[in-house]
């Protein structure tokens, strides 16, 4: 509420196209803390390491309509900040998840980025020929480069979350919904557990 009353347009940002806007605070929180970091004193700096893996995270808005759903969302809703509370019902175990790999080409030596398949479970499919458009290399032969950071690689876990079954009329069935949790939400919950998701 309070970043809502100091800071409305970044708020309705966030609400109107969270995919859009909240990794770019992501990556403004990531920025101010090196920022921090840099300003301090050399002695000060010792037994500190900026991260770059920060999260903005909302939570404590307004029992709106807009945000707050008590039943699943549906495709209309695709890209918007949402609030649902629900019944966990299962979970994978967590993981490490690849987002993105780098590769070199064996030939002529381009480098290039390939990136996960989300609707094909994350699977990271290199392209038929190497993609330099300089030369006409029809090579076919890539090497991975090993990088780290959250860009390439993140903690990752999968819930199916249900609709409270006290709020449902008799006689209907629940429906339910499966959520991805990434770095720091993961392993936060557990099976029977009632969670609000933001
Ligand atoms: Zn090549």
């Amino acid at each position: 509420m309070l970043l809502l009353e100091a800071f409305p347009k970044l708020c309705e940002a966030i609400l109107a196209n969270s995919a859009k806007y909240l990794p770019m605070y992501d990556a403004a929180l990531v920025q101010a803390a090196k920022k921090l970091y840099t300003s301090l004193e050399e002695e000060e700096q010792i037994n500190l390491v900026p991260k770059d893996n920060i999260h903005f995270r909302v939570m404590g808005l307004p029992q709106c309509p807009e945000v707050h759903r008590s039943t699943m969302p549906r495709l209309k809703d695709h890209g918007k900040f949402l609030c649902i509370q629900g019944t966990v019902i299962r979970t994978t175990q967590q993981r490490v998840l690849e987002y993105q790999k780098e590769f070199k080409c064996k030939k002529c030596g381009h480098e290039f980025l390939v990136k996960a398949d989300y609707d094909q479970y994350y699977t990271i499919k290199t392209p038929p020929q190497c993609p330099n458009s300089n030369t006409n290399c029809k090579s076919t032969n890539y090497e991975p480069i090993e990088k780290l950071g959250p860009t390439y690689r993140r903690d990752y876990q999968e819930i199916k979350l249900q609709e409270p079954v006290h709020k449902l009329a008799v006689g209907t069935v629940p429906t339910s919904l499966w959520v991805t949790l990434e770095d720091d939400l993961v392993d936060q919950c557990k099976p029977g557990d009632d969670i609000t998701v933001w």
